[in-house]
């Protein structure tokens, strides 16, 4: 099993952060970490070579901060990716968020922060991981533009269920799903519907949890797992395998 998306670098675990891992190394064969900001993206890459081999970093700049961030910032976000090419798995997350930004122009900056990424993206020929919310339609007409990229992902997929169709079709594009799965009912509906073949499991730690007072972690993925498999009438073993595979082939693991 692989916690494709989660925050380890987050100040949530600086107390405990290696029984954290020692907790998901028990559990999972692979956990990745995505960067938020450019402080963080430097702690992600740390926490790769601390654990190498287990953890794998992602570079990106979450679309919600993104909105207020200065030319400068980003320009440092594209700089630091280049430069690291070769230890980052992916390039996120980034992606565009209408529940947070609602207003027009802040929603337009954060479009042309996201589309810089994904010209990254294609450059180099690197996956995307990307946090939308509220805009997955509009998502998919973007990305279908770049021709280069390798593999798309959804992280925390929320969507339409027509819009997972369409990213279905797309081939190389996939929707993962957290933890979230067991206890929101639009989620279970998505999964119940949409291929293995597209799914990817995460925490999104230290979000997402069963409870909003408690903290997620990473072995934590498990519990999406089992209800993929409970929803989808399918054994654990095939669920675990098959999103196994499908995190490997895409972030080159
Ligand atoms: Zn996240």
């Amino acid at each position: 099993m692989i916690d494709t998306h989660c925050h380890l670098d987050f100040e949530d675990f600086d107390d405990d952060r290696e029984d954290v891992v020692g907790r998901a190394k028990d559990k999972l064969d692979n956990v990745i970490v995505s960067g938020f900001s450019n402080d963080s993206n430097m702690k992600v890459l740390q926490l790769s070579k601390d654990y190498e081999g287990f953890i794998y970093p992602t570079f990106g700049f979450h679309p919600v901060s993104s909105q207020n961030a200065t030319p400068e910032e980003i320009k440092i976000a594209h700089e630091n990716i280049s430069k690291h090419l070769d230890d980052i798995v992916a390039i996120g997350e980034v992606g565009m968020d209408y529940y947070y930004v609602t207003d027009k122009a802040l929603r337009e900056r954060q479009q042309e922060i996201f589309t810089g990424f994904l010209e990254l993206a294609d450059e180099y020929e690197v996956p995307i991981v990307m946090h939308v919310r509220d805009c997955e339609k509009k998502t998919v007409n973007i990305i279908a533009e770049y021709e280069n990229i390798p593999y798309f992902v959804f992280h925390c997929y929320g969507g339409s269920l027509k819009t997972a169709k369409r990213i279905m079709n797309m081939d190389n594009a996939y929707m993962s799903f957290s933890t979230m799965l067991c206890y929101s009912k639009h989620h279970q509906d998505l999964v119940e519907k949409i291929d293995l073949d597209y799914i990817l499991t995460e925490t999104d730690s230290p979000y997402l949890a069963m409870t909003k007072e408690e903290r997620n972690e990473p072995a934590n993925v498990v519990n999406a797992v089992y209800k993929i498999a409970e929803l989808k009438d399918m054994d654990v073993e095939t669920v675990d395998k098959t999103t196994t595979r499908n995190a490997l082939k895409i972030f080159k693991i």
